[in-house]
This record gives structure tokens, C-alpha cells and sequence, in this order.
């Protein structure tokens, strides 16, 4: 026993398995992989939340190891903690787990029934506490836990569904798993992996149960299974679907840390039968490959395996608990996902010391050799159990070949199989403690996902760009505009500073003036005062007192003079202060600008993620619709009731058949988004993005109840600028159906005429090469035809030559527009000339549109045929267009209508119109028709 039956004992072990759940889900900011290298973090700081949220796909199942709820819940528990502590540091979603070990007991064979009949098996199972004790003399057992524990009586099933089951649906979500056999030879490890069950499908292995769960989940269209199957024996690498390949070298990616061969064969695998074959014949040549080396299948390791690749189609990357718009938008701009998964199956050489065998001649090397591999392994588990630092996976093929298997980015379980003898105690003790380290290592699942990023990056691209440079032109406008403000202000504080200046200089050399003078004066009088002292001193002191007074009032002049100056100064110094007031101002106003400017650039992002909704749904709606419309083309032109084939009527009927499904997702669209953002979109820059708001506008505008918001929110303007601005036919054909669909409405034909619609249809059918644009546009005049106040401007505006030239294309699906636009024309003209309102030759004549009319008025084609007999007999209501009429051959036309029409209104209408004019009686008399 390795390491001390003391330590092994039951509490113990309780605590040990407790230790490693606990190690499991504490370690998790310190991930342990073969290839981790402790100083560098695994992957680069660039994942984004979206992926570290799918880590969340990870399935429990019912029968994994640890069993029933208490695992799933535990696995919830370390899922959760993995999230938080590792989205930001992973590129690809990562769980811990830990491996899981079962272990198997052989019944007792033939010969041990017989030899060891006197004698207790080595080992007792306690599988409803997965305990196993083991013997250690008469009156002591060691007691050691385990995931499973299989009893003699367990069966293949209940074996794949604890041990391998969890592992094969890991594989199929996107993980890397692999499932091992280990134990002493003859215990059982390829009955319990390999056996084929064809005998009895009861013993079917591991191997041939996980392929048939594999293929039962994968869609063969899509997805695909390849299979190789190789020997690992002495350190050579042996196929064993082609023999001669014998040294297939291992080559390992050193960035992700897979592992891959690209020497081997590898098989693609269709169905079960031809995986019972390829392990059959896989079989056959390790048979004869051992034969040749002269030793057994017991010294060499066989590994299967199985590389799946599924689309996940439809489904969510991640798991799909969130809710909230934006994640929804967010998820729907995701490419779809390719999960890769590597299933391997390795049945290992025999555990037992090959030199206490010793039997078989090879020499010490050559033994050393032969169970390098497995001792390899053995150290690696080691190290990965005691957490060491350095695991040394380089030091075999075997644990080179498991490096992104065992211990590192996958699901790992393993079943050490041991035998009951007695005799055989020391290996079985050795196995028992092999898997008791196993139990300590801890994996790091790798999910495997790519997303198609390339696409999205584009056009995400795209979008930033537009944002920069919006955003670079406000800031230019911006700081122009501060510009402005700062200079003007500097303009009015330096005039404001210069007119005080101006204004105290003036004042000081006024009062200097003013001083000087008073001075002059008082000295004059003073002089005058000497000279006439004597005799007149009487009359001076009066004078003096008079000059005083005066002086006096002088400075009391002065001084109001400047106290005004002061007023003066006072008041300029006020307005210098306004001044700078309006300064401050001004640079409040520029901090509000500033502040607009980053609301605009906030306001800018938010738009972006509406604008990506949008293009999202309107992709998935237009997706839908083109479908339903593929289908509905596919089962070939529908007759509508009620006679009128309108493209109105046929795009309604088009929305009842293609079921609810398109018609809820464009109501829910038009709910969601609002018709107003909608119609924005048909401005949008990307092409794409236009033709898909066209197709939705198309939509709504076929449902009544929607004609009138779409006119009012000034759709039907931005769909006739359409027809103007785009140069893409498919905008053309979809806008012109639409326009179509408004045109039913009276109010709306007075808008379509009275912003050029004539104009822009005419042009649009001048460019089209699609008949179904032809017939859009025929159906947007034919019903503008039907229009009572608009028959003048129509006819002036070219509408009638318009049709005349579109029937050149001679699509009867055409024709028949042009034809229900003329029956609708005349029928108004006639209406017109009845009340009076109208005189002279019928326009349709005056434009030449006769020859046609008789030309089809006998078409194969009814809706043709039926609009233009009512066109005839409404124009041969009126006099005036008869003798045309005659010379043109309409006449004929109208005795056949008057015969063998088969409505029968309008016979009577023909043979009454006929038998009432006077022109055409003559002209049937000139033709010799008895009438
Ligand atoms: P090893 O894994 O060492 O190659 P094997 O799978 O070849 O062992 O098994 C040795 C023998 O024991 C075989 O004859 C096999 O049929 C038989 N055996 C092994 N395990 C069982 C079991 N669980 N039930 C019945 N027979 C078994
Ligand atoms: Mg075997």
C-alpha cells in the first residue's frame, strides 16, 4: 500500500473526498491544467461577457457520477463561480471539474471459483455509500471512497450510463472528454470499453454505447464524426486502421494546448454498422500487429478517437435564462456556432509490474519502455493531485496524446477495473490507490465554440466610422463656434475699455482749461485792483466782493462738473462690469455646448444599438417574408375572387396564405419599433438596410388598416423619392407594389399626382427589366386611372403613353394592369361626358392607345380581355369616338362582345350601344353585318 493505511481510513476519506470538492470550487481563480504555465495567464484578457456567459451551457445529467441532485446542484454551484471569477480573464468559457473515478469488480472467473474457493474476495463493495473496503488481513480492512462503485453484478448499461454518459454529452455540447481503463490485466477494462456486443446486445461497451448516443444526436447533413483508432505500444504510435503507418508523430498547437495527429486515419462515421466494422477491423490489426511484435494486447494502450463538429442551429450559444431587449438584440447579432468536441476512449495497458511478470524475455529497457507510458501517467496524476507546479506531460506519448484530455481541458472519467482474488492483492491495492489519486485532480472544461465574428466586426465597422466622423464634424462646429463667442466678447471689453479712456482724458482737459482760465481772469482783476486803489477802494471792496461771489459760483460750476465726471466714470465703470458679466455668461453657454455635445454622442450609441435591433429584426422579417413569398411563387399564380387582379388583392392574399407567422412578426415589428423609425430606414445608407425597410413598408402598406399611418407619417413621400433615388430594381419593384396598395385610396392618388408620381412610375418602367416591376407600376397607374378629378393631369403628365409603353414587355400578367388602368379611364371619361363635364374624342383615342385595345380585346389571357371589352363599350357610349372607332376595327370587337361575351351585363350594354348609334348602324351597313 502505498500511502499508509492510516490515511486511508474511512473518516478520512470522507474528508478527502469532501477536500477535493472543496479544492474544486476554492481554486477556481487559480485554474490547474497540464499545460498551465503559473507565471502567464492561459488566455488573453479578451473575452467578452457575451462568451463568459456561455459557459452556462454545461448539461447535467441524471446519470453522471456523484449521481441525482446533490451533483447538479453542485455543478450549478461551481458553474456559478466559475463565471464570476473568470469571464474576464477567458477567451473560451471554462468549468472546473473534477475527475470522476468508478471503480469496477471483475466476478470471479472460472479458475478463481475454483482456487480460491476457500478463500474471502480481496475486496467488499459498498455501492449504496460507494465504499470499497479492502482486505488487509483477517480482522482490518482500509475503507476508501469513490464516485461510483460497481459491483460484480453491475451491468454494461448502468456502467456507460455513471461512467461515460456524462462525459459523451459533455463532448456533444462542445468539451473535450475522455474516458480511461485502468487496472491489472484480465480485470476487465476492454470488456468494460471495448466489448461489441454482438452476441448479446446486453454486453455492448463503452465505445460502441457512446457512439450510437453520438450519432443519435448529430444531423448527418450538418454535423460530422470522424473516428481514429490507434495502438500505443513501446512509444511508437501505431494506426490501427492502416498498419503500415507506424510512427505517427503527436502534434501539439501551442497556443491552445490541442493536441492532434495529423498522421493518423481518420473515418468518417455515418452509422453504427460501419463503427462495429471499423473497431472489428481495428481489432484485426492490433491482433496482428502484436503478433508480429511478439507480445499482447495487454502491454499496449488503444485509444479511440472520436472528433465531433456540431452547428448549433437555432439555438443559443449560451444559456438562455436572461431576458431584457438589448440581450436579445445582442444574441441575434451573433454568427452561428460550430462546437468541436474530442471524445477519448483509452484503454490502457495492463497496471501489473511488467518485471515481476518478467516471462516474456525482453530486457530490463525494453520493459522500462513499455510501461513508460503508463508510469508517466501515474506521475502526471500525481503532480496534478498534489497540485504541483511543474506536471511533467512530456514525458510519454501516452500523457503527450492526453495533455488536453487528462487533467486539462476536459471531461475526465476513469474506471479502474480490479479483479476479487486474494492472490492479486498487492495490484489491486496499487489500482485502489491510483484512483484515489485520480479523485484529487481537477479539470478546467474548454468549451469549444467559434463564432463567425469576421462578418459582424464589418459592419460593425461600418457603423463606428460614421459615428467618428459625425462626431469629429460637431466638435469642429463646436470649437468654430467658440471661437466666435470668445473673440466678440474680447471686442466689446477692449471698445468698452478705450471709450472710458477716451471719455476721463476728455473731461481732465476740459477742467483743466476751464481752471486755467478762471485763474487768467482773477489776475487781470487783481492787476486792474492795484492801479485803481486809492479812490475807488470803496467801490473794489464791493466789486472784490462781487468778483468773490462769482469766483465762488465758478467753483461750484466746477464742482458739479465733477461730480457729473464722476456720474460719468461711475456709469462707464458699470458697463465695463456688464461687459464682463456677459463674458461669464458666454462661458457658461460654451460649458452647456459642451455638455449637448456629449449628450449627442451618448444619444449617437444608443441609436447605433437601436440601429443593429433593427437591421436584425428587419433581416429575420425580410427573411420571412422572401420565404413566404418563394413559397407562395413556387405554387404558381393564385386567381383572386371578386375578378380585380390587382397587385393589391394578390399581396393581401399572399399575407392570409404565408399564415399568421409573417403577419404577427411585421404587426410586432410595427408595434415594436414604431412606423416612424421604420420609414427612417429607407433612407438608411446600407443598401441592404433599404431594401429590407422596403419590403416591411411593402408589407404594412397591404393591410388597410396601416395605408393611413404610413401616408401621415410621410411614407408615401419617402417611397415615391425612392423610386427617384435608388437605382436597384428590387427597391423599384417593392416600392412601386406599395405605392400601388396607397393608390386604392382617393385621398392618396391626389398626393402621388401632386409629387410627380406619373413622372417617377414612367421613369421607373423605363428602367425595369423585371416584368413583376412592370406590373407594379401598371397597377399604381391603372389605379390612379380610376380617378374621376384626375383624368386631365394624368393624361397631361404622360400617364396614358406610359402604359401604352409598358405593354411592349407583353407579360400577360402585365397586360392585364394596362388593360384594368384603361377600363378604368374610360369608364371615368365616360362618367365625365354623361354629366357633361367632358367634350370632344376620347383622351385614350387621342393618345393613340385604340389599335392596342382592339388588338387584345380578344386576348387568351380573361382579366386582359375583360377590362378591355368594358373599356370598348364605354367608349362607344359616346359619339364622337365612333367613326375612330370604326376605322380602327373596334367596331367587329363590339358585335362579338355584343354575342358572345359571357357577362351577360355587358352584352346587353354592347348590342344596346350599337343598335342606339346612329354611326354604327351606317358602318355595319357599309360592312354588310345584318345586325
Ligand atoms: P483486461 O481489461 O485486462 O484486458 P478483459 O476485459 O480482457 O480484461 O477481461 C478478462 C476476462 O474477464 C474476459 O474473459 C472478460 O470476458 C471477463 N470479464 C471481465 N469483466 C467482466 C465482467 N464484469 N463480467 C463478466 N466477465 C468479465
Ligand atoms: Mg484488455
Amino acid at each position: 500500500m502505498a500511502s499508509g493505511g492510516g490515511n486511508n481510513r474511512n473518516g478520512t476519506h470522507r474528508n478527502s473526498l469532501k477536500g477535493t470538492t472543496t479544492t474544486s470550487t476554492a481554486s477556481t481563480d487559480k485554474p490547474l491544467s497540464v499545460n498551465s504555465n503559473p507565471s502567464k495567464p492561459a488566455f488573453k484578457n479578451k473575452s467578452s461577457p457575451l462568451t463568459g456567459a456561455s459557459s452556462g451551457l454545461r448539461k447535467s445529467s441524471p446519470g453522471s457520477l456523484g449521481g441525482g441532485a446533490a451533483k447538479d446542484d453542485a455543478g450549478e454551484r461551481v458553474y456559478l463561480k466559475a463565471v464570476t471569477f473568470r469571464w474576464q480573464n477567458l477567451k473560451r468559457p471554462m468549468v472546473p471539474g473534477r475527475v470522476r473515478v468508478a471503480v469496477r469488480l471483475r466476478p470471479r472467473n472460472a479458475e478463481e471459483s475454483v482456487a480460491d474457493a476457500d478463500f474471502a474476495d480481496c475486496v467488499e463493495l459498498q455501492p449504496e455509500l460507494k465504499r470499497l473496503k479492502l482486505r488487509k488481513n483477517n480482522w482490518d480492512t482500509d475503507t476508501y471512497e469513490f464516485d461510483e462503485v460497481l459491483t460484480e453484478f453491475a451491468s454494461q448499461k448502468r456502467v456507460y450510463e455513471v461512467a461515460a454518459k456524462p462525459v459523451v454529452e459533455g463532448v456533444l455540447d462542445g468539451y473535450n472528454g475522455t474516458i480511461m481503463a485502468y487496472g491489472q490485466t484480465g480485470t476487465g477494462k476492454t470488456y468494460t470499453l471495448g466489448r461489441l456486443g454482438e452476441e448479446d446486445t446486453a454486453n455492448r461497451g463503452i465505445m460502441v454505447r457512446a457512439m450510437e448516443d453520438i450519432l443519435a444526436e448529430v444531423s448527418p447533413e450538418i454535423d460530422s464524426v470522424l473516428v481514429s483508432y490507434l495502438q500505443l505500444y513501446m512509444e511508437s504510435l501505431q494506426d490501427l486502421l492502416d498498419p503500415t503507418n507506424d510512427n505517427i508523430s503527436i502534434v501539439e498547437e501551442p497556443k491552445s494546448g490541442d493536441v492532434s495527429l495529423p498522421g493518423a486515419t481518420l473515418v468518417e462515421i455515418r452509422d453504427q454498422q460501419s463503427f462495429l466494422e471499423l473497431l472489428r477491423l481495428g481489432e484485426a490489426h492490433r491482433h496482428a500487429a502484436n503478433t508480429k511484435l511478439n507480445t499482447e494486447s495487454s502491454r499496449s494502450h488503444a485509444l479511440l478517437m472520436v472528433h465531433v463538429k456540431r452547428t448549433v442551429k437555432g439555438r443559443e450559444p449560451a444559456h438562455s435564462s436572461d431576458n431584457g431587449n438589448s440581450t436579445s438584440m445582442a444574441r441575434s447579432l451573433r454568427p452561428p456556432l460550430v462546437r468541436k468536441g474530442k471524445l477519448v476512449v483509452v484503454d490502457l495497458a495492463g497496471s501489473e509490474r511488467i518485471d515481476k511478470s518478467g516471462s516474456d524475455g525482453h530486457t530490463r529497457e525494453e520493459a522500462k519502455s513499455i510501461n513508460l507510458s503508463l508510469s508517466a501517467l501515474g506521475k502526471c496524476i500525481n503532480a496534478l493531485a498534489e497540485n504541483s507546479a511543474h506536471v511533467p506531460v512530456r514525458d510519454s506519448k501516452l500523457t503527450r496524446l492526453l495533455r488536453d484530455s487528462f487533467g486539462g481541458t476536459a471531461r475526465t472519467s476513469l474506471v479502474i477495473t480490479v479483479g476479487p482474488s486474494p492472490r492479486h492483492r498487492g495490484e489491486t491495492a496499487s489500482t485502489i490507490m491510483f484512483g484515489q489519486r485520480a479523485m484529487k485532480v481537477e479539470n478546467m472544461l474548454k468549451l469549444k465554440e467559434e463564432f463567425d465574428y469576421k462578418s459582424l466586426a464589418r459592419r460593425l465597422d461600418i457603423q463606428l466610422d460614421k459615428l467618428i466622423m459625425e462626431h469629429e464634424r460637431k466638435q469642429k462646429a463646436f470649437e468654430v463656434e467658440i471661437e466666435r463667442i470668445t473673440a466678440e466678447a474680447q471686442n466689446r471689453i477692449s471698445e468698452a475699455e478705450r471709450n472710458y479712456a477716451d471719455a476721463v482724458e476728455k473731461e481732465r482737459l476740459k477742467y483743466q482749461k476751464d481752471y486755467m482760465e478762471s485763474i487768467k481772469k482773477l489776475e487781470e482783476k487783481w492787476m486792474m485792483n492795484q492801479q485803481n486803489q486809492g479812490n475807488e477802494r470803496k467801490e473794489q471792496m464791493v466789486h472784490i466782493a462781487e468778483e468773490v461771489a462769482e469766483v465762488k459760483k465758478l467753483l461750484s460750476k466746477e464742482t458739479s462738473l465733477r461730480k457729473a465726471a464722476e456720474e460719468e466714470v461711475d456709469n462707464l465703470k458699470s458697463r465695463l462690469a456688464q461687459l464682463k458679466m456677459s463674458e461669464a455668461s458666454a462661458n457658461s453657454e460654451i460649458l452647456k455646448l459642451r455638455k449637448m455635445v456629449e449628450d449627442e454622442v451618448c444619444q449617437k450609441e444608443k441609436l447605433e444599438g437601436e440601429i443593429s435591433m433593427l437591421q436584425s429584426q428587419l433581416l429575420h422579417i425580410s427573411f420571412e417574408a422572401d420565404e413566404t413569398r418563394k413559397r407562395l411563387d413556387r405554387g404558381g399564380p393564385g386567381k383572386v375572387p371578386g375578378g380585380l387582379d390587382s397587385p393589391v388583392s394578390q399581396v393581401r392574399s399572399q399575407l392570409k396564405d404565408s399564415g399568421n407567422r409573417e403577419k404577427a412578426s411585421v404587426a410586432k415589428l410595427f408595434e415594436q419599433v414604431g412606423l416612424q423609425k421604420i420609414l427612417s430606414l429607407l433612407e438608411a445608407e446600407d443598401a441592404d438596410v433599404r431594401i429590407h425597410a422596403v419590403k416591411v413598408v411593402a408589407n404594412l402598406a397591404a393591410e388597410e388598416t396601416n395605408q393611413q399611418k404610413i401616408v401621415e407619417a410621410g411614407g408615401l413621400k419617402s417611397l415615391l423619392m425612392l423610386l427617384g433615388s435608388s437605382e436597384d430594381e428590387t427597391i423599384h419593384r417593392v416600392a412601386a407594389g406599395a405605392i400601388a396598395n396607397l393608390a386604392m385610396n382617393e385621398k392618396n392618388q391626389e398626393l402621388i399626382m401632386s409629387q410627380g408620381g406619373i413622372n417617377l412610375l414612367s421613369t421607373t418602367a423605363s428602367h425595369a427589366k423585371d416584368p413583376q416591376t412592370l406590373r407594379m407600376v401598371a397597377g399604381a397607374i391603372a389605379n390612379l386611372c380610376g380617378n374621376d378629378k384626375l383624368q386631365t393631369k394624368l393624361r397631361g403628365e404622360g400617364g396614358i403613353k406610359a402604359l401604352l409603353e409598358i405593354v411592349k414587355c407583353g407579360h400577360p400578367d402585365v397586360l392585364a394592369q394596362v388593360a384594368r388602368g384603361i377600363a378604368n379611364f374610360a369608364k371615368c371619361e365616360s362618367r365625365a361626358s354623361t354629366q357633361g363635364s367632358k367634350t370632344g374624342r376620347s383622351l385614350l383615342i387621342e393618345d393613340g392607345a385604340l389599335p392596342w385595345i382592339v388588338q387584345n380585346a380578344n386576348s387568351d389571357a380573361s382579366p386582359i380581355r375583360r377590362h378591355i371589352e368594358l373599356a370598348l363599350c364605354h367608349l362607344a357610349q359616346h359619339e364622337v369616338n365612333a367613326k375612330d372607332m370604326i376605322s380602327e376595327g373596334a367596331l367587329w370587337e363590339l358585335v362579338r362582345i355584343s354575342q358572345d361575351c359571357p357577362r351577360e351585363d355587358i352584352r346587353t350594354l354592347a348590342h344596346r350601344t350599337l343598335a342606339s348609334s346612329p354611326d354604327f348602324i351606317a358602318g355595319l351597313k357599309q360592312l354588310r353585318i345584318d345586325y
